[in-house]
């Protein structure tokens, strides 16, 4: 039988290239529903192509489109369409490719139904991750992460037992400002910003691996997956992007997990997981590539790692802000209405207004992101202005 799958952001990067993953399996895989935010033409164009049948659309004017141009499916709206589309497509696994917090509601409904999770919204795990990652213990669902780092991790972990891993270290590219001093950040512009050294990702994650955010979020990230107490976790920076991460055991052996950087492969993990099958990547030449440098994360001039690891510390809502904060600022930032440096500036000051309270359910993580996200924007606002 082949795995019924949902596909959630599915016209975006991650999803775009889960189609192509999808499309080698031969009967392994079969999609049976897929979502965007609005891109309903291009949504379609995928229905057709993968035989599916039902799609969503969160914007209601997008949705409405759609269900007048195609009379062969069922098109949901609103954030209400998305998940009734993960709770009566009838899947086996749902990959989460949504980008920023609203993947959160979507990563609960697809757990709470006991659904395994191919995670690429890695900001579900940054809101929510206690509260996330007990419901998939309560439900016996599985996450399987699809960023490239931890699944690289998921991976390495895979054959460990407990209490004989020391350190995850995570690897960063460095993003295209690497080595910059902050005062030469200061004009940086979006084209530069979005010009990634090693991958081609979205606009927002691509901003976020420039301004190192990217690597903020995945330490909160590796945290709920596996586990691992902030201050066994590491990052180091490795401009190559083949060592996608490495474990420290305590027997004094370090494991690495390399390839070259195609996302396409941490995302054929998690849709065949447990099992592997081919991926048309290069085999690692490492005599070609002659040499892998790491040097260490210059956290001074790009404070939102700093600023990361403070509010996982702070723990409770402090993430939630964080999160919500970044991508007011991110927005505002690829609009052309704030400066690159003062996306930490606004992250900062974001968390300074609203300390850190007690996370009491899924329902008081969605009030905090909608407070953290009128603040940030009143910030953006104040500096727009003056
Ligand atoms: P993208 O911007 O290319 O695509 C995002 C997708 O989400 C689109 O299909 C869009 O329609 C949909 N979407 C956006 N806002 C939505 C909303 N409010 N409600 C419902 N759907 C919405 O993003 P991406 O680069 O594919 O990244 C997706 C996720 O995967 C992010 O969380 C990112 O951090 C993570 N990720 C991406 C990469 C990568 O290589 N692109 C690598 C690792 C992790
Ligand atoms: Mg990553």
């Amino acid at each position: 039988m082949p795995r019924r799958l949902a596909i959630l952001g599915s016209t975006g990067s991650i999803g775009v290239q889960a189609l192509d993953v999808v499309s080698r399996s031969g009967e392994d895989l079969n999609v049976v529903a897929l979502s965007a935010a609005s891109a309903w033409e291009q949504l379609l164009s995928q229905a057709r192509e993968y035989g599916v049948r039902r799609i969503a659309l969160s914007d209601q004017d997008a949705a409405a489109r759609a269900g007048e141009a195609w009379t062969d499916g069922e098109v949901l709206a609103g954030a209400d369409g998305l998940v009734r589309l993960i709770t009566e497509c009838e899947c086996d696994m749902v990959l989460n490719a949504i980008v920023g917090s609203a993947g959160l509601v979507p990563t609960v409904a697809t757990l709470g139904e006991g659904l395994d999770l191919a995670l690429a919204n890695k900001e579900s795990l940054v809101v929510g991750g206690e509260l996330v990652t007990q419901l998939a213990e309560a439900t016996s669902a599985a996450i399987i992460p699809v960023d490239s780092e931890h699944s690289a991790l998921y991976q390495l972990l895979a054959s460990e037992r407990p209490g004989t891993v020391d350190r995850l270290i995570l690897t960063a590219s460095g993003g295209p400002f690497r080595g910059r001093a902050a005062a030469e950040l200061e004009d940086v512009t979006v084209e530069q910003a979005l010009a990634h050294p090693t991958w081609e990702m979205g606009g927002k994650i691509t901003i976020d691996s420039a301004t190192l955010m990217n690597k903020g979020l995945e330490l909160i990230e590796a945290h709920h997956l596996f586990g691992t107490p902030y201050e066994q976790i590491d990052v180091v920076v490795h401009p190559q992007s083949i060592v996608h991460s490495l474990i420290q055991l305590c027997d004094g052996a370090t494991l690495a997990h390399l390839g070259y950087p195609d996302m396409r492969v941490p995302i054929s993990y998690a849709l065949h997981h447990p099992e592997r099958v081919d991926v048309p990547v290069r085999p690692l030449d490492l005599v070609a590539l002659g040499a892998l440098t790491f040097e260490p994360v210059d956290e001074q001039t790009f404070a939102c790692l700093r600023l990361a690891r403070e509010a996982a510390l702070a723990g409770g809502t402090a993430p939630c802000t964080l999160n919500a904060a970044n991508e007011i600022a991110v927005h505002a930032f690829l609009a052309g209405r704030l400066r690159f440096t003062e996306i930490a500036a606004v992250i900062e000051e974001t968390l300074a207004q609203l300390p850190a309270e007690r996370v009491h359910s899924f329902e008081s993580l969605g009030e905090a992101d909608a407070h953290a996200r009128r603040v940030a924007a009143e910030l953006v606002a104040d500096r727009a202005a003056a």
